[in-house]
């Protein structure tokens, strides 16, 4: 029998890791979490300071009883589940199975899995660390507290088996509110003028009109309209038009430096844009990069280091190899001085590192044949931001000249390419692509000089609303609020889409559905401080102090309970009763003259008649941009025999006594309502 038992959560990362420690170990996998709160209820016991009750997973049973066995068979136990808070909840779950006292029982903190860092580890093994644990209980807690009182509400008020979540329900108001501006947006037209002008030296080029009768056009507080561009197009090819003359030249050396290496949100952007994965996309592909790819004679070997981390932190060993790695591929040139640091977030846990390959001997042709599709896009996408951010600024040469047309003032900007510094490998990309980024080529300039018009360009514009989000931009948008952490970003964008308040539009930007605006209404009506952003964001920070050890997590939750509990017994009676009722529109029933009202049924939303059910008339509609309702037009012909007839509106009358129409189970209400309203 093995003197020694590593205890890891995934068989894919035992795998790997067998392989590095040979016959005196045997390692197993927890298989994720061990234990939890009870489904069936609430499971914290609230007379005695928020006691979690645990129990053993479904199904978990053997696991934990193979655990045990080979626990007491070994010498040394190594707890080396993921190096973060819930890695450290799964340890201390297991360590209470197999005997929290029991002596040399160790955790181990695998940040990357390569036979090097895994052997420096358990060299190296730590103790539990109880305020990691408590941290992580304490978010279990809060979460449970709050879905599973808020959510038997919402039940009871607005449609059965929906839920509300304590960071899915803020993530759900910022995307609510950002359709309500968008709604809100008018459209404002307004006007660009460009002159292609020709001087001495070739090439021709296009300059815009920078400023009009002395004003600046921003575009903003001062917009052309489209019978100023005409007159001044009048006016400057009028006979006696003023000459365009080159003003002011203006040459300054720009730099630009390269981007940081990845944190978790990081990547899960960049990923999303680049390569159009979803944030749990990226991170099942990350964490199969993490635990270990097969690399042939080599062996299984781990690719990149821990995956959900918020440090910017690179060690030095990673350094020095990627400097090495630099100047061997890319020159000495292409080396900086001193190695680029880069500041992490306030909050970040400066024990992790960045997302940084394992190393860059590794580089992603040299594995390519190893790894699918996308792992090797992944990897590829790690490797060269982490070497770009160790690479040297780009310089570039921007020139800026002024051009004088009379009293008109235009403008052009060219830039060149000094040196390509980190861009050589890598530049990061854009969310909504501006079009002012003009890299026109100028011919030579010289102050004075006159140029010849050869055309105008007007052209129409129109403002735009503001972008929806998309799942990567509204990473960005909680983590610039403070809200979510390295572990939550994904489960946060997965179960705000499985909850039916948000749906994706053709272009995959977030869009709020009838029932989301609704909860979210109800929500923030009930419980303005629990989805508020600065209210979230502290609760995150508290959370961080309880994982320092500079704050109790039971004290903590007291804080919030009281105050949360108070708001939960005024919800309970004064949120409005939107079930049975439906929400109310200013659309009326072509039948009989009632109100038409929003209801949410299993298959989603639709409009009923208030008289329902003397009037059983709905329809099916969707939203205009401005969010007004559209209705689409009814499909189902009615049945055309008499005896068809008869037997469709037996059949109606039965499933209108069997149930509310939205609560019928498993039956397409909007569907049903529509046949039954044509029948009568
Ligand atoms: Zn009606």
């Amino acid at each position: 029998m093995a003197k020694n038992l590593l205890i890891v959560e995934s068989p894919a990362k035992a795998k790997t890791i067998k392989r590095y420690l040979g016959a005196g170990f045997q390692v197993a996998p927890s298989v994720g979490h061990v234990m939890d709160l009870p489904k069936s209820k609430l499971g914290v016991d609230l007379e005695h300071d928020f006691l979690p009750e645990y129990e053993i997973i479904k199904g978990k049973n053997k696991v934990i009883d193979a655990i045990k066995k080979a626990a007491k068979q070994s010498e040394n136990v190594y707890l080396a589940t993921d190096p973060d808070r819930e890695g450290e909840a799964i340890a201390w779950h297991i360590a209470e199975q197999i005997g929290a006292k029991r002596p040399n029982l160790h955790r181990v903190l695998l940040h990357e899995i390569t036979p090097t860092a895994v052997r420096q580890a358990l060299a190296n093994p730590a103790e539990l660390n109880r305020n990691v644990y408590e941290a992580q209980q304490a978010r279990r807690v809060l979460d449970r507290l709050v879905g599973y009182q808020i959510s038997p509400l919402l039940w009871e008020k607005v449609r059965r088996g929906i839920s509300a979540g304590r960071v899915q329900s803020v993530a759900l108001r910022i995307i609510v509110e950002r359709e309500r501006e968008r709604e809100a947006f008018r459209a404002e037209e307004y006007w660009t003028l460009d002159a292609k002008l020709e001087g001495r030296n070739p090439p021709p080029f296009k300059a815009r009109l920078f400023s009009h009768a002395g004003r600046r056009v921003d575009n903003k507080n001062y917009k052309l309209a489209r019978s100023e561009v005409d007159s001044i197009v009048a006016a400057l090819t009028a006979k006696d038009a003023p000459p365009f003359v080159v003003g002011k030249i203006e040459r300054k050396e720009v730099r630009r430096s390269p981007a940081p290496p990845f944190i978790t949100s990081r990547l899960q952007q960049e990923a999303s844009r680049r390569l159009y994965f979803s944030p749990s996309r990226t991170m099942k592909i990350a964490q199969k990069l993490y635990e270990g790819v097969e690399l042939g004679d080599q062996g299984a070997v781990g690719l990149i280091t821990y995956m959900r981390t918020d440090s910017v932190r690179v060690s030095d060993q990673a350094i020095n190899e990627v400097r090495g790695y630099i100047e061997q591929r890319y020159g000495a040139n292409y080396v900086p001085e001193k190695p680029n640091y880069y500041r992490s977030a306030k909050s970040a846990q400066e024990a992790h590192e960045a997302i940084r390959p394992t190393s860059v001997l590794r580089d992603p042709e040299s594995i390519s044949r190893y790894l699918d599709r996308d792992e090797l896009a992944l990897y590829t996408l790690i490797f060269n931001r982490f070497v770009s951010s160790q690479m040297p600024p780009a310089v570039f040469d921007r020139t800026t000249v002024d051009i004088m047309a009379g009293e008109e003032q235009f403008r052009v900007t060219g830039q060149v390419m000094k040196f390509d510094g980190f861009i050589r490998v890598y530049l990061e990309g854009v969310d909504e692509p501006s079009e002012d980024e003009d890299q026109a080529q100028l011919p030579q300039l010289a102050e004075g000089e006159i140029l010849r018009l050869l055309e105008f360009y007007p052209e129409q514009h129109f403002t735009q609303p503001p972008p929806r989000f998309t799942q990567a931009t509204l990473i960005k948008e909680l983590e610039e609020n403070g809200i979510g952490r390295p572990s939550t970003y994904a489960s946060i964008m997965s179960s705000i889409l499985n909850r039916e308040y948000v749906d994706e539009d053709e272009s995959k930007r977030l869009r709020p559905t009838s029932l989301g605006r609704i909860v979210n209404d109800l929500l923030v009506a009930a419980f303005p401080d629990i989805v508020e952003t600065g209210f979230t964001a502290h609760m995150e920070e508290e959370l961080d102090q309880v994982e320092e050890g500079k704050e109790n997590w039971v004290k903590t939750l007291r804080r919030f309970y009281s105050p949360f509990k108070k708001r939960l017994g005024e919800a309970r009676k004064k949120m409005p009763q939107v079930k049975g009722k439906g929400v109310p529109t200013d659309i009326k029933c072509e039948l009989d003259g009632g109100d038409m009202v929003i209801k949410f049924g299993r298959n989603g939303e639709f409009l009923a008649c208030s008289n329902y059910p003397q009037c059983g008339n709905t329809k099916e509609f969707t939203r205009d941009d401005q969010g007004n309702i559209v209705i689409k037009e009814s499909v189902a012909p009615p049945a055309r025999t008499k005896s068809a007839r008869n037997a469709a509106s037996r059949w109606c009358a039965g499933v209108r006594d069997s149930a509310s129409f939205s609560d019928a189970p498993g039956i397409q209400n909007a569907t049903i309502s529509r046949r039954c309203a044509a029948i009568r």
